[in-house]
């Protein structure tokens, strides 16, 4: 079998919570925060807020790191199915361009190398080299071709600035749009997309990314289940209201949380945000992914461990495969968009009906005939998450810049304020850091 090269310098594919964490993968036991006033208070537990977290900690300032789930990590979360480690959401990232990677090796957590190359399918068949070279051709003309319109000044709808690439022209704009960032590319900013060039995703872990997370926020001053519902930072110090009665105070915040929560108003602001930066959130709307697990015994797809394949669009909605994940049984699919949207509904009766009709389309009604049950992430229909990625729409795509301004006591963090890393984990995990070092610079004395 012929190991084919990467179609594109781009991670395209960002491709990747409601099952219980089990025994094996729980998360170690949090420090839980005391009811005192913190120099640097962080709400949101995935990546960003994790890294910011980290940060502030080894700076010697008080933190407390409020979490609303039960459990740290947001979009990256391993539960056990199967009996195996499986991730709903990030199952590999970008080692370079973040301070993940580095963090983990130093916690001595394992990380292993996930292949470069991808595979592609089409018609039941891998793809012959010289199929593979057209498609990777067609993605580089395509994303050169949206680069150039958003260079012109064009910030339109990305499906209008996409050149003929003959039949490759659905399976690039699929890669592109719902498996690439969630949404169709009609709906997305040519100029968002083309600032989008992340490094790609070459690692993973044994134990699950969410798990490896939660672990890296071991020694952090925690507060799980507390949703935050209302921040006012007119005050000397900061205060958070809590759901449920009860406050936290800090000199200064970290908000990260997602941008779909912000936008959909969970939180409540006094001052109220910027007009600008409301507008900001409303023009970001979140792109839709959703995994579906299952087991395919005996690797009948002849693939190698952690491989990812892409496939041909064709009949069927299009979606993308890890193959057997950390050499086990385990396959994942990916699905965006609408089909996301549907999984994230109906559960895993879609996602069994959705898995069978790829498979069979993809690699034939064989293999399609093994997958006898499922396990599925929800996460667009999850209140604390509402989406995979924050992604602009056509006309916002210079908007992004505004996540980044501080707005008094309060700095943003998370995926959606990365211009070049958003919808990655790599990218969160940075712009936590980023804004734990002007936490730092803020809270120069003593709390
Ligand atoms: C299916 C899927 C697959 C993906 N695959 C990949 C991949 O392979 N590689 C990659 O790089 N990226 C991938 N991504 C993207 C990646 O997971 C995200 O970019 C990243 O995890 C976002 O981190 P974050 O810290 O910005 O936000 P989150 O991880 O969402 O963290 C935000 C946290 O805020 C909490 N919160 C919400 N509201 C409140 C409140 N009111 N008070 C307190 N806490 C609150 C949430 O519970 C959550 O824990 C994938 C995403 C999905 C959905």
């Amino acid at each position: 079998m012929t190991s084919l090269p990467r179609p594109s310098r781009r991670a395209f594919l960002a491709a990747s919570a409601s099952a219980l964490i089990l025994p094996r993968f729980a998360a170690p036991a949090f420090a839980q925060s005391s009811a005192g006033d913190v120099d640097v208070a962080i709400i949101g537990g995935g990546a960003a807020g994790i890294a910011a977290a980290l940060k502030v900690a080894a700076s010697g300032r008080s933190h407390v790191l409020i979490e609303a789930g039960k459990r740290l990590g947001g979009r990256a979360a391993t539960v056990e199915a199967f009996g195996l480690p499986f991730d709903l959401g990030a199952n590999r990232f970008a080692r370079t361009e973040s301070g993940l990677a580095d963090a983990a090796e130093a916690a001595g957590l394992p990380l292993v190398n996930v292949p470069s190359a991808r595979r592609l399918y089409l018609g039941g068949q891998q793809a012959k080299e010289g199929q593979y070279d057209d498609f990777a051709a067609a993605i580089g003309r395509t994303e050169r071709a949206i680069a150039a319109t958003a260079d012109a000044g064009r910030d339109i709808g990305a499906a209008s600035a996409l050149p003929d690439a003959g039949v490759w022209t659905a399976t690039v704009a699929a890669v592109l749009g719902p498996l690439g960032c969630g949404r169709s590319l009609a709906e997305v900013s040519t100029l968002d997309l083309a600032r989008r060039d992340p490094a790609p995703d070459d690692v993973t872990s044994a134990i699950g990314v969410g798990a490896l997370l939660q672990r890296l926020a071991a020694p952090l001053n925690v507060r799980l289940g507390a949703k935050v519902t209302r921040i006012d930072t007119g005050g000397r110090l900061a205060v958070m209201a809590l759901e449920g009665g009860g406050t936290l105070r800090a000199r200064t915040v970290i908000l990260a949380v997602p941008a779909a929560v912000i936008a959909a108003g969970a939180i409540r602001f006094n001052p109220p945000l910027p007009a600008r930066l409301a507008g900001a959130f409303r023009a970001y709307p979140s792109g839709l992914m959703e995994h579906v697990g299952f087991l395919l015994p005996g690797n009948p797809l002849d693939l190698a461990p952690d491989e990812l394949v892409d496939v041909k669009a064709g009949t069927t909605p299009p979606g993308a495969l890890y193959a057997r994940v950390g050499g086990t049984d385990l396959h994942v699919a990916v699905f965006g968009a609408d089909t996301a949207a549907e999984i994230a509904a109906k559960g895993e009766p879609a996602g069994l009906a959705l898995a069978r009709g790829f498979l069979a389309a993809s690699f034939g009604a064989t293999a399609a005939a093994k997958v006898e049950k499922v396990a599925v992430s929800r996460w667009s229909t999850d209140p604390l998450i509402r989406g995979a990625m924050a992604v602009g729409t056509p006309g916002a795509g210079a908007g992004r810049r505004a996540f980044a301004e501080p707005v008094g006591r309060l700095t943003l963090a998370g995926e959606y304020t990365s211009l070049d890393g958003w919808g990655t984990l790599a990218g969160a995990f940075a712009s936590g850091e980023i804004a734990a070092e002007r936490a730092i610079r803020v809270t120069g004395g003593p709390a």
